[in-house]
């Protein structure tokens, strides 16, 4: 799941594990599921295979998101590089 999470240089999103509920800070999986509906994101120690219609590793899921979003990553990439100026996680 993503959420918000309050940090020293505000409020930033973060992504947690759907099985262990622990934040993944480095590559993981999504599951994706049978039909439309909601995605998990997991770990990929906590992915054991089962109960999903497909997956996608984190880096190019998030990649095709951010694409199919037309989202302007350049813009992104500056305000997450002030955060990190400001001493943000
Ligand atoms: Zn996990």
């Amino acid at each position: 799941m993503i959420e918000i999470r309050n940090t020293r240089a505000g409020r930033c999103p973060v992504m947690l594990c759907d099985v262990c509920g622990k934040l993944i800070r480095e590559t993981g999986n999504v599951l994706y599921p049978d039909g439309d509906g909601p995605v998990r994101f997991v770990h990929k120690d906590c992915d054991d295979g089962s109960h999903c219609d497909g997956w996608e590793e984190l880096d190019v899921f998030l990649f095709q998101l951010v694409y199919n979003a037309g989202a302007d990553l350049n813009r992104g990439k500056k305000h997450t590089e002030i955060f990190e100026a400001l001493g943000g996680e």
